[in-house]
């Protein structure tokens, strides 16, 4: 039987944090699905279409993650793509204390799907779409923090007229 799994998250922007958990969780399970969820109750900077496409363009030489959209509950929508576990990503203790809360709500609310949780690698326990955003919006260097493209797209936003 070949296993999926979904990565849930908002990805406003996807970041190398992100891009290294789907990855590893790639490796473990036969397919991954990035799912990216449309509308969450955050500010966001990007658009649905652009968190898209970027993660897209970053997984284009995998072939087993694939990327999709989704609203309304991420167990639902694990249901619906015939996925038993959902892969998260923890950082730091802060983390830990949502990521919880969250994996007890979604098991109640369906109790055949998993949570997974991966711990980040060292270098990108750090990195967060919030503090990505941050640096950037200061006019800081984001290099290593996420792919060159992303990069640009985030100075296009903050600083329409600088971008090269
Ligand atoms: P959400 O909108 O659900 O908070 P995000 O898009 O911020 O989701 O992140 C999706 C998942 O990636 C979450 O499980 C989050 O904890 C995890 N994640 C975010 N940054 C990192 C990182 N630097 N290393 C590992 N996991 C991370």
């Amino acid at each position: 039987m070949s296993k999926r799994a979904i990565f849930p998250g908002s990805f406003d922007p996807i970041h190398n944090g992100h891009i290294d958990i789907a990855r590893r969780a790639a490796e473990i399970f036969d397919e991954l699905i990035l799912c990216i969820y449309a509308t969450p109750s955050k500010n966001l900077l990007f658009s649905f279409e652009e968190r898209v496409e970027m993660a897209e363009r970053i997984f284009a030489d995998v072939p087993n993650i694939s990327v999709a959209g989704y609203t309304g509950l991420t167990v639902d929508y694990a249901r619906k793509v015939g996925a038993k576990c959902m892969v998260r990503g923890l950082r730091v203790f802060s983390d830990f204390d949502y990521e919880f809360r969250m994996a007890l709500a979604n098991k109640k609310l369906a109790p055949d799907i998993e949570t997974v949780s991966l711990i980040t690698t060292h270098q990108y326990t750090f990195v967060s779409s919030s503090t990505v955003k941050e640096v950037v919006s200061l006019g800081g260097d984001v290099s290593g923090m996420v792919p060159d493209f992303v990069r640009e797209a985030l100075i296009m936003k903050y600083f329409p007229d600088k971008a090269d």
